[in-house]
């Protein structure tokens, strides 16, 4: 018998990444990803959108799939995208369910790295938490009084894993309709209802990690030799300003606002749009 500390490596085949997005980011935020860290990742990647988009299906094949769910920034409309993501990860099979936005940068060997050191056959719920405290809601109940339950939940926008075992428990408040259901119950965001869900429902822990990173915190913070060991990276506004990485090249902000494709050709030099280094 193998000790538990001594696990075989994990491999990305085992890991279903699912990126949400909307019709109006196919171009702008998804092409970016598609060019950088998604060519690393293409087999394991699957898109969750909500519009027909000819030129990203030629691109994506069977890898981009069509919700029916509304183009609308509503909590209803991204908790059925959040739903069809998990569908299909418990359809696939696979160990571990890693969610991302369209504002992500993943790094999939340091994915590997952090969930190399937990078993899929464990509750894994690990993400950046949202708040340094636990969330307050109000709970509705069958009788419809209400009551107060406390969680901490991964802000998805910095991603987060959860291991097969703890989603298979998650199926009857997180599958098909019975996550809009839930969500509703707490009227919060779907990453809230994921935490609602793996702690008030079931009695499990956010595992909180500093690996993954939303546009929430000051990126330009983490220092540049620490940012090739990051899970997940992003970009965006953030108190009125663009937040991003601080990396002074290969590409300058103007071509590169984002970041990503600098980051991507320090990661990955070998790519063939990076510059070679002279
Ligand atoms: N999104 C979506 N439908 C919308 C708006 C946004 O599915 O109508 C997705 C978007 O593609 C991204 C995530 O929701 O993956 C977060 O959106 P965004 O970064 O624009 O907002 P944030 O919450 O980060 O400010
Ligand atoms: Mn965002």
């Amino acid at each position: 018998k193998v000790g538990s500390s001594v696990r075989r490596g994990l491999e990305l085949g085992e890991v279903f990444i699912a990126v949400k997005t909307t019709k109006r980011f196919h171009q702008t935020r998804l092409e970016l990803l598609l060019d950088t860290w998604i060519s690393k990742a293409k087999e394991q990647t699957y898109v969750f959108t909500d519009e027909e988009d000819e030129a990203l299906q030629k691109r994506m094949g069977d890898h981009v799939i069509f919700t029916n769910c509304s183009t609308e920034h509503s909590h209803p409309a991204l908790s059925c995208k959040m739903a069809a993501e998990f569908d299909a990860f418990l359809a696939s099979g696979l160990s571990w369910f890693c969610h991302l936005d369209d504002d992500n940068y993943l790094n999939p060997q340091a994915l590997l790295k952090l969930l190399s050191s937990y078993s899929p056959a464990q509750d894994v719920y690990i993400g950046k938490p949202s708040l340094n405290r636990p969330i307050h809601a109000s709970e509705t109940m069958p009788n419809n009084q209400t009551r107060s339950v406390r969680f901490w939940f991964a802000t998805g926008g910095a991603g987060f894993c959860i291991s097969r075992r703890l989603a298979i428990k998650m199926a009857p408040w997180a599958s098909g309709s019975n996550f809009l259901s839930t969500s509703e119950l707490i009227r919060l965001p779907d990453d809230c209802t994921v935490g609602y869900i793996v702690e008030c429902k079931l009695g499990g822990r956010l595992l909180p990690n500093t690996l993954f990173h939303s546009h929430l915190e000051n990126l330009q913070l983490i220092p540049r030799p620490q940012l090739l060991q990051q899970v997940t990276l992003s970009y965006g506004v953030f108190e009125k300003k663009l937040n991003t990485v601080e990396l002074a090249g290969p590409f300058s902000q103007h071509e590169d606002p984002s970041r990503f494709q600098s980051l991507h050709c320090l990661l990955y030099p070998d790519t063939s749009w990076c510059p070679r280094p002279v």
